[in-house]
């Protein structure tokens, strides 16, 4: 039984920002591998707008490819109820929707004051229900945001306690510029926790200047037991100015390991998917584990 519930968002917010495009094909093999390292909950994609994010214009075409994977449970970003109706013809098990904390990173992301946006996500939860999948919420900049700077925790909660009023089946409280120092993430989310409830509540962390594992770690002291990352730390949020990738997921596997902290995972297969990952980015990824773990694979490293 797993301490732990890790959610892999690379195949969405690890490739949405790269340039060259990633075939479908390599997108499918991506989620295999994930699934073969024992991650079941899997962000596979955003029914974001083809023009505003090309890599993610094939997003009905993974969903398809990836159907028949046994025990996967999909995750699609939904950016508006239009995306909402391409994503329901396909087998998901939850939908992401997105709101920033601030209001300008709401406009620049998703061109929409927070309460226009919040209703449209109203709308989702009742169609969604009917639909028979689950929604999540998350929130963006939650911790700092590249124009507004430093964000009130009230506009935060006030949110939080908006979507739990409304029966959101999850949450997700994101660090989208990885920004966040371990004493806030567990000040904030110690009050998200107490304010959702019984609603699940997860953190999605970037490790833009290496505090991501510190920052998970502080969330799980704070009772946070829902993780989302990206195998080998690719990605980054183009509507993000100086966004760098997720928090590796094999990071913080090997973290939570080495604390008997059960993750349900495979870190071998793991490290297999992250290398897979890694060489469809064209940056270096920022995980760290996978390059030591190869060095001491190779015997160069005691
Ligand atoms: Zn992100």
């Amino acid at each position: 039984m797993a301490d732990v519930k890790i959610i892999d968002v690379s195949p969405r917010d690890g490739l949405q920002n790269e340039p060259n495009l990633v075939s479908t094909s390599d997108k499918e093999r991506l989620i295999k591998l994930l699934l073969d390292a024992g991650l079941s909950s899997v962000e596979v994609t955003s029914f974001v707008h083809p023009l505003k994010v090309p890599q993610m214009a094939d997003a009905s075409e993974v969903l398809k490819a990836v159907a028949n994977f046994e025990d996967l449970k999909a995750i699609a970003l939904i950016p508006n109820l239009k995306g909402y109706e391409r994503a329901k013809e396909h087998q998901l098990s939850e939908v992401n929707w997105v709101s920033s904390a601030t209001e300008t990173f709401n406009q620049k992301n998703i061109g929409l004051t927070i309460d226009e946006n919040f209703n449209q996500f109203e709308l989702l939860v009742k169609h969604a229900n009917k639909d028979g999948i689950k929604t999540c919420f998350s929130i963006a900049v939650s911790f700092g945001c590249p124009y507004e700077g430093e964000v009130s925790e009230e506009h935060v909660l006030r949110l939080v306690e908006r979507a739990r009023n409304v029966g959101v089946d999850r949450i997700g409280i994101a660090d989208t510029i990885g920004i966040a120092t371990p004493n806030q993430v567990e000040r904030l989310m110690k009050k998200v926790l107490e304010i959702a409830g019984e609603i699940p509540v997860g953190i999605h962390l970037h490790d833009t200047r290496g505090l991501g594992s510190a920052n998970a770690y502080a969330a799980y002291q704070a009772g946070v037991r829902i993780f989302e990352t990206a195998v080998s730390g690719i990605g980054g949020c183009p509507f993000a100015p100086g966004a760098a990738g997720n928090l590796a997921t094999e990071d913080l596997v090997y973290l939570f390991h080495r604390m008997n902290i059960e993750t349900g995972l495979n870190f071998d297969k793991l490290l297999d998917a992250a290398d897979f990952a890694a060489s469809l980015s064209s940056k270096q990824p920022l995980g760290r584990i996978r390059h030591i773990e190869r060095e001491h694979t190779r015997g160069n490293l005691l």
